[in-house]
């Protein structure tokens, strides 16, 4: 049903962007929060339908005031897509002080202090859904990523416990990409020796052998926040080309 109040973290950029170009286009309302905010203002604003807000989601004051601005602005809030994240490439030696908590605190404690300023809101509605994009992380790794991908774990028993605690009337779903093409693949490939060898790699690794456009990780978050799937809560769901499930050899 269109004309929901819909939340994007991340907005700006790569799958957030898809995330509000799919809820404008399926005549909701979009509030969109991320900390560029050049970027935030080239969306496209779909019959004045996306409210945008220059809000850092790791900082609490930023959050609770943005989300209470749009809630006073366009009221009770439907969906939250909790989507904001960075990459940072580390060994638990290498990894300092300041970067674990950053990483922690953009991916994960962000997650936690939008789901805290929204979740009342969906209580007074009697009706809400909140979706962590998480990542394919979660369940297998790779070297160097050690801050991330114990973020992106740590979200899918976030997942569980929005699901458990405000159930039935609000439900809670992870869905986890494996590679897409966002602004944060290239920044990864930009930063390697050989960035046409890595991107091969990373078709190669797929059993799609594609890179999955975020476009379809859109097409995903909106199907689990839709009413078609209301027996769905606390499940993570991997939109990743079949990444990792392949033993190698024949
Ligand atoms: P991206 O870097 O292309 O876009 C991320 C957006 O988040 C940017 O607009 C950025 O400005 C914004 N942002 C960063 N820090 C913020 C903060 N503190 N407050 C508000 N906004 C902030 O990233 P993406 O590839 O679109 O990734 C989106 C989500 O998907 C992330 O959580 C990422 O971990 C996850 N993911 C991405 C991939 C991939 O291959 N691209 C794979 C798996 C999971």
């Amino acid at each position: 049903m269109a004309n929901k109040n819909v939340i994007v973290t991340g907005a700006a950029k790569g799958i957030g962007k898809a995330c509000v170009e799919y809820f404008l286009n399926s005549g909701d309302h979009v509030i969109a929060l991320d900390i560029d905010e050049t970027a935030l203002n080239n969306l496209e604003n779909i019959e004045g339908r996306l409210h945008i807000y220059d809000c850092d989601v790791s900082k609490e004051t930023m959050v609770k005031s943005s989300i209470q601005n749009a809630i006073a602005t366009l009221g009770e809030i439907d969906i939250l897509i909790n989507n904001a994240g960075i990459q940072r490439y580390s060994t638990i030696t290498e990894t300092t002080e300041e970067e674990w908590d950053l990483v922690m605190n953009v991916n994960l404690k962000s997650a936690f202090l939008c789901s805290k300023y929204t979740i009342p809101s969906m209580q007074k509605k009697g009706k809400g859904v909140v979706v962590n994009v998480s990542s394919v992380q979660a369940f297998i790794s790779q070297k160097k990523v050690a801050p991330y991908t114990t973020s992106k774990t740590a979200m899918l028993g976030l997942t569980r416990s929005i699901a458990v605690d405000y159930a039935p009337k609000i439900r809670c779903v992870a869905v986890c990409p494996g590679t897409v093409e966002t602004p944060m693949l290239l920044e990864t490939l930009k930063a390697s020796d050989d960035p046409d060898k890595l991107y091969q790699e990373c078709v190669d690794m797929h059993l799609s052998k594609r890179i999955c456009p975020p476009s379809e990780v859109a097409a995903l978050v909106g199907f689990l926040s839709s009413d078609n799937a209301g027996s769905i809560t606390g499940q993570a769901f991997r939109v990743d080309g079949g990444l990792g499930i392949h033993i190698a050899g024949n």
